[in-house]
C-alpha cells in the first residue's frame, strides 16, 4: 500500500426499503472515485435500538475499503450517497431511515471528526455493528482496546442480530461465510436492473423467460465494469510505477495495446489496437501501466478521438516528457452492425504532442516504429 492509502471500514444501516437502499449503497461505494470497495458482509437484521416504537427492524452491513481521501474526505462521500438515496438527517439520530453509513474505523487511528468518535464506540457494544465488521475484516485490531474485531464480537454475542443474506456478487466478493445466511441473492443494482428489464419490455421480449431472469442483473454488472474509467483516478491506476531516469533520451513505444470501449452516440462497441511513445525528460512510467491508462479512457462512453487525445494528455500530465504520440486503430459495432455496414472499415485516430508535432523525424521514428 503506497503512501497516502488508508483501510477503513464503514457501516451501513437501512429500516426504510431496506432491500433496494443497502445494495444500491454498496455499488455507489464501489463506484465512487478514490474508493476501492475490498469486501462487503452479508446483510444482518436486527431491531431498530432506541428508535420509536414498532420501528421496522433495520438491515445492517458492512464495507472495507481503501482510499485516499483522508476522514473528512470520506464522509463526504458517505453524506453524498445518503444524499443521492433520500436520507434526510434530522435531530433524531434514532429515526428511521432510509440508509445511513458511517466511518467505524479508519486506518489505525483514534480521532474525534466532529463530534463522531473514530473507531466508533458502538464497534465494541453493538452486536448489528461488531458481527458485519467482523465478517469483512477478521483480523482487523481495534487501536485502543486491543482485541481483533473478531474477537469483540465473538464476546459481545449475536443478541438479536440474524444474518439474513449474503450479497452473492461474483467476484471480488465472497461472503465469508454464506451457510451462516438463510438466503444467498443476487443483489446488485436494483435499480439499474429494474431499468433494463423495462428495456427488455420495450424490446418485445419476455423478462420473466428463462434465459433472461438473470440478464439485467448480469447486464448491471457488465455496464459497471465496461464504465469502470469513470470511477478510476489516475492516481490509483500509476500508483508508484513513476520512475527516474535521468540521461534517458530515446523514444518509449508501446504498441498493440488492445483497447475496448463503448461509442456514447450508439453505447455499441469499438475496438482495437493503440501504440503509445513518448520521449522522456528525467521521468518514465513501467510499461503495464501505458496499458492501464489506455484502459481508464477506454472503459467510458467515447469518440475515438477524445480516446486519444485523453490518452496522449493524461501522459503529458504525468511525466512531462518532450513529447507525446498515440495512434488507435479501432473497429466500430455502429459502423459494422447497423447504418453503413461497413465491415472492413476502420478508423485512425493520433495525437501528436510536443517534439512529436514540431521534430517531423521524431514523428516520422513512431509512425515506422508503430505500423
Ligand atoms: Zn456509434
Amino acid at each position: 500500500m503506497r503512501e497516502g492509502t488508508a483501510r477503513a471500514i464503514i457501516v451501513l444501516g437501512s429500516n426504510i426499503e431496506r432491500e433496494r437502499n443497502l445494495p444500491e449503497a454498496i455499488r455507489m461505494l464501489r463506484r465512487a472515485e478514490h474508493v476501492r470497495v475490498e469486501n462487503v458482509s452479508g446483510f444482518y437484521e436486527s431491531p431498530s435500538v432506541g428508535g420509536p416504537a414498532g420501528a421496522p427492524d433495520f438491515f445492517n452491513a458492512a464495507a472495507l475499503v481503501c482510499t485516499e481521501l483522508d476522514p473528512k474526505g470520506l464522509r463526504a462521500v458517505l453524506r453524498g450517497i445518503e444524499a443521492v438515496l433520500g436520507r434526510e438527517r434530522g435531530d433524531d439520530p434514532d429515526a428511521p431511515r432510509r440508509i445511513d453509513l458511517d466511518i467505524a474505523y479508519y486506518g489505525d487511528s483514534e480521532f474525534d471528526l466532529d463530534g463522531w468518535r473514530i473507531p466508533d464506540p458502538a464497534a465494541i457494544t453493538e452486536p448489528h455493528v461488531a458481527i458485519p465488521i467482523a465478517e469483512v475484516a477478521p483480523d482487523w485490531v481495534h487501536p485502543a482496546d486491543g482485541r481483533t474485531v473478531s474477537e469483540i464480537a465473538e464476546q459481545i454475542g449475536r443478541g438479536e442480530v440474524r444474518p439474513v443474506m449474503a450479497i452473492h456478487l461474483n467476484s471480488p466478493y465472497t461472503p465469508r461465510a454464506p451457510e451462516d445466511f438463510d438466503d444467498v441473492v443476487d443483489v446488485y443494482a436494483p435499480r439499474f436492473e429494474g431499468l433494463v428489464r423495462e428495456q427488455l419490455v420495450e424490446i418485445g421480449e419476455d423478462p420473466d423467460r428463462e434465459g433472461l431472469v438473470r440478464t439485467p442483473l448480469r447486464v448491471a454488472k457488465a455496464m459497471d465494469f465496461l464504465t469502470s474509467g469513470y470511477s478510476t483516478s489516475l492516481e490509483e491506476v500509476v500508483n508508484d510505477a513513476v520512475f527516474d531516469a535521468e540521461g534517458a533520451d530515446e523514444m518509449v513505444l508501446v504498441k498493440d495495446i488492445e483497447f475496448y470501449s463503448m461509442c456514447e452516440h450508439h453505447m455499441l462497441p469499438f475496438f482495437g489496437k493503440a501504440a503509445v511513445a513518448y520521449l522522456p525528460k528525467g521521468k518514465i512510467i513501467g510499461l503495464s501501466k501505458v496499458a492501464r491508462i489506455v484502459d481508464v479512457f477506454a472503459r467510458r462512453l467515447q469518440v475515438q478521438e477524445r480516446l486519444t487525445n485523453q490518452v496522449a494528455d493524461a501522459l503529458i500530465d504525468i511525466l512531462d516528457p518532450h513529447g507525446v504520440a498515440v495512434t488507435m486503430q479501432g473497429r466500430h459495432l455502429c459502423m459494422m452492425m447497423r447504418g453503413v455496414q461497413k465491415q472492413e472499415s476502420a478508423m485512425v485516430t493520433s495525437a501528436m504532442r510536443g517534439t512529436f508535432i514540431t521534430d517531423p523525424r521524431t514523428r516520422n521514428e513512431f509512425l515506422d516504429l508503430a505500423r
